[in-house]
């Protein structure tokens, strides 16, 4: 067989991707391989941060040199090939293809030319796509489905509407068929994925399904099918059943009432929601054109808490924004500390050239930007652990991800506050749900023991 090493960098929808990618390899014949053993390596790369960029063009550079040692065919794939496209030929000319974000699905008639012994120019010769259609890897009881694609909001930052183009949504059918295939194949648990999951919009003829309407139509279609003579008679689809439901990620500024009524009401979805805030000064929001102000992000935080107190709330902050002073600084630290996060993702501003904000005056020196990170980094650790010291002794349900690192005796498991738990389990129970105590903390997981 024929052999592939493919490398994800950035987010979940490029994690997704790659999976998808992954179906395509198999089903061309190709196998799974270390990176010197293959005959094809493929970096999905994330041009977001410049740090995930830097890492990237290393990578990038350091195999174009490895093919004067071997001979293999080298792809880069994903937002940095469709932010440069051809140019990262001429910097690095090992690549022989470059496939973007909307070329991913060409990834097939690649195969077929290399299986060919051709080469063809990608990047001209093939149409452009936004959805693939399959996002699963066997055996995995978690998974990913891409609801929408791109975004409309032009935060003054962000290069994705650039990469991945304006908001487009799914057919509501094509999702939940998708979805119902991988309970049929084992899935346990399913993460909805778009830039901006809550301005999700499909209009039928005078319908027009949101995202709270969307969530509603696959509970729904999962509860129909338990409640289906056919299914029942179907103890597999029985014992595996999705048994939860995720989404990633929420605009703060598109979060709707319906949505939290949804949440609150239906138990398969997760209490937990990803709401980047970014920062908590008024003054740089505006600038990082977010659509809301502290104050909003704060109210909506309430309301979240007043219908579901046991929610969980995580977030993205970025600090060192241009023109972002100290007393903004203490403004995002306030917030933080009113939130309490269960955990976040925190930058500082990296500026990505052809966004607004790469040229926007009273740049904030790198010295000082690491200053401020190591502030909110700090602080951010210090409400994490304290909110991990109040869950001890509680019980949770948990779904098993993994056998431990550490121990073979041990599974890895999370909860739907997306928090980790390791305890004594058979690997054969991973991809079951569980009871456990939460006994002890160990770094940022927590250990338990079966309840
Ligand atoms: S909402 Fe803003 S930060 Fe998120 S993908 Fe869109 S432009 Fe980027």
């Amino acid at each position: 067989m024929k052999k592939y090493h493919l490398e994800t960098y950035g987010c979940e929808m490029n994690k997704a991707e790659s999976a998808a990618m992954e179906t395509t390899l198999r089903e061309h014949g190709w196998e799974k391989s270390a990176e010197e053993e293959a005959q094809l390596i493929l970096l999905n790369t994330c041009t977001v941060r410049a740090t995930a960029e830097n890492r990237a063009w290393n990578r990038i550079n350091q195999l174009a040199a490895r093919k004067k040692e071997r001979s293999f065919t080298l792809a880069v794939v994903g937002c940095m090939a469709e932010q440069y496209k051809r140019a990262i030929q001429k910097r690095a000319p090992g690549v022989d293809y470059v496939l973007g974000t909307f070329q991913k699905q060409s990834l097939g008639l690649m195969l077929d030319v290399i299986a060919a012994g051709q080469k063809i120019d990608i990047a001209e010769e093939t149409p452009k796509y936004v959805f693939s259609a399959n996002h699963h890897e066997p055996g995995a009881f978690r998974s990913f489905v891409p609801i929408m694609h791109g975004c409309n909001n032009f935060c003054t930052y962000c290069i994705v509407p650039y990469v991945r183009g304006r908001e487009t949504s799914r057919n509501p059918e094509d999702i939940i068929r998708e979805i119902k295939r991988m309970e049929d194949i084992g899935v346990r648990e399913i993460t909805l994925l778009g830039q901006n999951v809550n301005s999700y919009h499909w209009e039928r003829g005078d319908e027009i399904l949101d995202f709270p309407g969307l969530l509603r139509l696959i509970s729904e279609s999962l509860r129909e099918r338990r409640r289906d003579p056919a299914s029942g008679s179907n103890p597999r689809l029985q014992e595996q059943r999705i048994g939860w439901l995720r989404f990633l990620t929420s605009h703060p500024k598109d979060l709707s009432p319906a949505l939290v009524e949804v949440l609150k009401n239906d138990p398969i979805f997760c209490k937990h929601v990803h709401l980047p805030v970014q920062s908590g000064s008024n003054r740089i929001l505006a600038a990082m054109n977010r659509k809301y102000t502290r104050e909003q992000y704060l109210s909506l935080v309430e309301s979240l808490r007043a219908s579901m107190p046991d929610i969980t709330l995580s977030s993205d902050i970025l600090v060192g924004f241009p023109g972002e002073t100290d007393e903004d600084l203490e403004e995002t630290l306030d917030l933080i500390r009113r939130v309490r996060f269960s955990y976040a993702f925190m930058y500082y501003f990296n500026a990505r050239a052809g966004t607004p904000a790469a040229s926007m005056p009273n740049p904030i020196a790198d010295k000082v930007k690491k200053q401020r990170l190591a502030r909110v980094i700090t602080l951010q650790k210090e409400i994490t652990s304290e909110l991990m010291r109040e869950r001890l002794g509680a019980i949770d349900e948990v779904l098993i991800e993994d056998v431990s690192r550490r121990s073979s005796k041990e599974v890895l498991a999370r909860t739907a506050r997306d928090e980790m738990v390791v305890f004594p389990a058979s690997p054969t129970r991973v991809g079951q749900f569980a009871h456990v105590r939460l006994v002890a903390i160990s770094g940022n997981t927590f250990r338990g023991k079966e309840a």
